[in-house]
């Protein structure tokens, strides 16, 4: 489907209204109201929700899905038997008491119970309701729904140790109707977030002593820590009764209600030993920035080194104001970072749980807050709109923050697999490709370098002008691959349709080469004649370098003679001496002169 729309596009070359305009656009209208008690001796959570859901489409709506993604983490999922398949059993092997679990125990939609199905059975992280009567467009339906949640003893995104609970995945989640109908999916490793962006209205009733990182804003009850200004971002509108929390709390137990706005997932941790840093957006002395910082809160675990004294705090810090200059300011009034269970890092609106402090970490799970959060891209399908972006801006950063070697690692491990055959097209679907490995070379990192040779070929500003139209255009809303191509096509005035086919849909390979050369004197000067020669499917201009002189080539030719002129006698020639292309192999780069 992508590649037909490209070929279309590449056709209607030269024409800056190559790209068609995004028409028929729309996003569902979702709010949650979500009451929810954690009983730490069983560890189950029970829940109840009402979602209103209007529908925006053009098509009238029959059912609605629901993810229940915490059913992942459990034998017989979709999730288990492909890591099984992989000759992984970690979640094939987890008894009864460990497992994670979502289970409804009611469920009303227009006021009438309906059944529930699980079309992908055994695997139940995709749950279907079919609606008492049809959804018109324009029309909303009132969903009402009990169930118990439980997270499994063995982390992954989610998980619990002792009284630690990671909630990344907890409650029903709608699953996003879009132009292509209904997104509904397993959750499987390879792919994970899509989300329809709505509004949360969350009352959860925890033992007193827990302290709780999460989206959204504290707006009433005790967190654990002291919340900042932003406690009054969501002002007015009492909390709606569902009747599962009635009365006050329990003696020993606290509520806490969080509000959040245009989110596309909730997720939340408590810990009752959860230690809180915090930079206020008042700590810094321009105004005009002041409005355009969230109030960052971190919360790290006593035994943390190097997460304290605002070290997790600092970073964050940098690279949102770093991220808000490149993309336009953050959408949101807060910003958590929590010390999860699990290593490595996972990206939520307004909330992001890290398993460590570094930097990179750090950048890369706050540049989601930019290319997930406020993008709502389709990882299933796209991956490479937020892993390979997030990659993309964390090594942007880098190179400004004195590392401009950053991306010479990347580069040599994807020029490796390109010369090795084992590269798939970057574009495909998450689950195509054929091993975890291979989907996250070519996801994160083979996706960062297409974004890096874009940003080299256009040129740094009006790759800085690309990223804040998309933002300024696209923010808080779905976006695809091609939504991205548009805005770069329409910033930059140049048809990028075969950029895309042949770095994103496509796995064409580049080899430049130095050919013959020759050099001989003309007066006082050296006149330089280089054969350069183009051995991959792939083209892209490339920089050629003659002693201290250096051409930008643009011709597609397989085989082109070229003749730079210098008053020195050159010692050497170099296509791409700065390495901006992904060049399967830079052992043919460079000639001596003879
Ligand atoms: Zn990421």
């Amino acid at each position: 489907m992508i590649a037909t729309t490209l070929l279309a596009l590449a056709a209607a070359a030269h024409t800056p209204t190559a790209a068609a305009p995004d028409t028929g656009y729309f996003q569902q209208g979702v709010d949650y109201r979500i009451e929810a008690r954690l009983d730490e001796a069983t560890h189950v959570l029970h829940g109840r929700a009402r979602l209103r859901y209007v529908n925006r489409s053009r098509s009238t709506l029959d059912r609605l899905y629901l993810h229940q993604h915490l059913n992942a983490f459990r034998p017989n999922s979709a999730w288990a038997r492909r890591e099984l398949e992989l000759g992984e059993r970690r979640f094939t092997d987890l008894g009864p008491d460990d497992y994670a679990y979502e289970r409804f125990t009611s469920v009303r939609a227009g006021g009438r119970p309906v059944a529930v199905t699980y079309p992908g059975a055994p695997d139940s992280t995709v749950a279907m309701i079919a609606l008492p009567r049809p959804l018109a467009p324009g029309d909303s339906v009132t969903v009402m729904m009990d169930w118990d949640a439980r997270l499994s003893t063995l982390p992954r995104r989610q998980g619990r140790k002792d009284r630690h609970y990671d909630f990344a995945q907890w409650y029903p989640r709608i699953a996003v109707y879009d132009r292509g109908g209904w997104e509904q999916h397993a959750l499987m490793p390879q792919g994970e977030f899509y989300g329809e962006f709505g509004r949360y209205d969350v009352t959860l009733d925890l033992a007193a002593d827990q302290a709780i990182g999460t989206t959204g804003v504290v707006v009433e009850g005790e967190p654990g820590w002291t919340p900042g200004p932003e406690r009054n971002a969501y002002p007015g509108r009492a909390a709606e009764p569902l009747g599962l929390l009635a009365g006050a709390a329990e003696a020993g137990r606290k509520r806490v209600r969080i509000r959040a706005d245009s989110v596309h997932h909730f997720a939340w941790s408590v810990d009752p030993t959860y230690q809180h840093d915090v930079v206020l957006r008042s700590e810094t002395n321009d105004l005009a920035e002041q409005r355009n910082l969230p109030t960052l809160h971190v919360l790290y675990l006593p035994a943390d080194t190097g997460w304290g004294g605002s070290v997790v705090s600092r970073r964050t810090y940098e690279a949102v104001r770093w991220l808000g200059g490149m993309f336009g300011p953050y959408p949101w009034p807060q910003l958590t970072v929590v010390h999860r269970i699990e290593g490595g890092g996972t990206e939520f609106p307004m909330l992001i749980m890290n398993g460590g402090n570094g930097e990179g970490l750090v950048v890369h799970e706050t540049a989601h807050q930019w290319v997930h959060g406020t993008f709502g891209s389709n990882e299933w399908k796209e991956g490479w709109l937020d892993e390979g972006f997030a990659s993309f801006m964390t090594n942007w950063y880098w190179e400004e923050h004195g590392n401009p070697a950053v991306w010479d690692r990347s580069l040599a491990q994807l020029a490796d697999m390109e010369r090795a055959g084992k590269t798939e097209p970057v574009g495909w679907e998450g689950a195509r490709f054929s091993t975890p490995q291979v989907y996250s070379a070519m996801t994160y990192t083979k996706g960062s370098i297409v974004l890096r040779m874009l940003r080299d070929m256009l040129g740094q500003d009006v790759m800085r002008r690309v990223l804040r139209q998309y933002y300024a255009e696209h923010r808080l809303k779905h976006v695809t691959g091609r939504g991205f191509q548009r805005v770069a096509e329409r910033v930059s005035g140049r048809d990028l349709g075969w950029f895309f086919a042949q770095w994103i849909d496509r796995t064409d390979k580049l080899d430049y080469a130095v050919g013959s050369v020759s050099t001989r004197q003309s007066g006082t000067a050296w006149e330089t004649r280089v054969e350069v020669v183009r051995t991959g499917e792939a083209w892209m201009p490339v920089t050629l370098q003659v002693g201290g002189h250096t051409r930008t080539l643009t011709s597609h030719a397989r085989r082109q003679t070229v003749t730079m002129t210098s008053a020195e006698r050159p010692a050497e020639v170099v296509l791409d001496p700065s390495s901006l292309l992904l060049d399967m192999d830079r052992s043919n780069n460079r000639k001596p002169v003879p």
